[in-house]
């Protein structure tokens, strides 16, 4: 079997505490290297001065290398903070509006792309199976063609995939589509990202479809597939079986004080669509004031990319709202949101996901949303809750017993939460049953497997 080499922006490398500290992609990513031996390589999240780079900090675990790099404090001001989270995270997720493009930092990202391949080249051997992830590092694989490495490369992209005419608004659009292109598989969260991107290489006559999920463009002929990312389903339940009696549940349970817990975990991210949903919550209270006091929504928050300006502008928005809305319909005795901006540990976080009787998932746009899936794997089969959850999000693409709203509009997500306050047990066990039996068959493991078994094909 053929080495494997994981290749991508950050990198878990074990800390032996076991999966609930790992997350469900790192731990299926080293199963997977764990089988065929291989090598995971990324930046170590450090800086360094400009001078030569520092050699790479490899560890041994098994028979897994972990390779990391340093990046200079430019690298990671243009490569990372710049052209990747300001300029392809944005457009990924619909945004013109937030993209800025700063010719320098698209420069930088190409750079460190490069400086990447050159890195990890010297690593590899011919019979190497390469899999490289994310948006970080589209333009990975044409820097290693370059550099003359003719092994099967393979990409998974975990944001979303935007039409043809989003993509354009990026001065590098060309670029990007070429560096797609030289990859032997794509992997997208959805069949809506695969055809979003089949219609771009169409648009922009760089490329044609020959048949479904075979495309040929500058020359090279590669394959594009949906591979929709799963959790680790059955080890998720048992953890939030166990969170039950954990002290941190416990105090949360007790201090709700019979209500029913409403709650939604993000990122602090515009991508997320908190402030809508807070919109919504209040909508919801103020259409059904029976409602009034018997619920307590619970909106967990940590900060994430504080450097980049619109998420320091959005962390002040969404926590004077929070403070707007309990000021608006609490009372001295109901304190209707909570809103905690900090993270939870996985663990405490599956306890919290099986108490609570409604998720409310409502991002404007999202790869796939991990946590939708993470709440119902959470669920007390005997008395499971109900996934709010936006249509904008690739895990609404299989999850079909969830509410499906619109986050836009407010009227109809505060809607939908009455109806999931209101649910009769029997039909939120059916709903319940129908995704469950879908995230225990489709779980890391098996996107993870999928992948690779395309990727090897010949
Ligand atoms: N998460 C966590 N603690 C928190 C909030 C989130 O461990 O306080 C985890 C959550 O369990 C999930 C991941 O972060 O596994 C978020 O993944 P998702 O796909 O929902 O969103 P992303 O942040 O990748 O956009």
């Amino acid at each position: 079997m053929s080495r494997l080499i994981i290749v991508s922006n950050r990198v878990s490398v074990p800390d032996h505490k076991g999966a609930a500290a790992a997350g469900g992609l790192a731990v299926a990513l080293q199963a997977a290297l764990a089988e065929r031996g291989g090598i995971w390589m990324g930046w170590s999240g450090k800086s360094s001065g400009e001078a030569e780079p520092e050699p790479l900090e490899m560890t041994q675990d098994g028979n897994i290398t972990y390779a990391l790099t340093d990046l200079t404090q430019t690298d990671v001001e243009e490569y990372y903070q710049g052209f990747a989270n300001r300029v392809l995270w944005p457009i990924c997720h619909y945004r013109l509006d937030l993209a800025e493009y700063a010719r320098k930092e698209m420069t930088g990202y190409f750079r460190v792309n490069r400086f990447f391949a050159h890195r990890l080249a010297p690593l590899i051997e011919p019979d190497d199976i390469i899999w490289v992830h994310d948006y970080h590092l589209i333009p990975l694989a044409a820097e290693l063609r370059q550099m003359g490495l003719k092994n099967r490369i393979g990409f998974f992209l975990h944001i979303p995939w935007p039409p043809a005419d989003v993509v354009r608004a990026m001065p590098v659009h060309e670029e990007i589509m070429r560096g797609l292109s030289s990859y032997d598989l794509l992997g997208f969260q959805t069949d809506h990202d695969l055809e979003n991107f089949a219609g771009c290489l169409k648009r922009e006559g760089m490329g044609i479809e020959k048949s479904p999920g075979h495309f040929s463009a500058h020359g090279h002929d590669f394959r594009g597939g949906a591979y929709s990312i799963g959790i680790e389903t059955a080890a998720f339940a048992a953890f939030a079986r166990k969170a039950a009696s954990h002290s941190m549940v416990h105090k949360a349970r007790k201090s709700i004080e019979g209500r029913d817990l409403i709650l939604g975990v993000d990122r602090l991210d515009y991508s997320k669509g908190i402030t809508q949903r807070i919109d919504a919550f209040e909508r919801f209270i103020t259409n059904n004031p029976a409602h009034q006091r018997s619920v307590t929504y619970l909106q967990i928050t940590p900060k994430s990319r504080s450097e980049v300006p619109e998420y320091e502008a959005m962390q002040h928005a969404v926590a004077e709202q929070a403070g707007r809305v309990n000021g608006a319909i609490g009372t001295v005795d109901w304190v209707p949101i909570r809103y905690i901006n900090r993270s939870i540990s996985r663990p405490i976080l599956a306890g919290l996901y099986r108490l609570a009787k409604v998720g409310l998932v409502t991002p404007l746009r999202d790869g796939m949303n991990l946590v939708a899936k993470e709440y119902v794997a959470a669920q007390d089969p005997d008395d499971p809750g109900v996934l709010v959850l936006s249509q904008f999000a690739g895990a609404a693409r299989k999850l079909h017993g969830a509410l499906l709203v619109n986050p836009y509009d407010v009227d109809g997500t505060a809607n939908a939460l009455a109806r999931a306050v209101n649910m009769p047990l029997q039909e939120r066990q059916e709903r319940w049953r129908g995704m469950m039996d879908y995230l225990l068959e489709h779980d890391v493991l098996h996107w993870c497997e999928t992948f690779l078994a395309d990727l090897t094909a010949k």
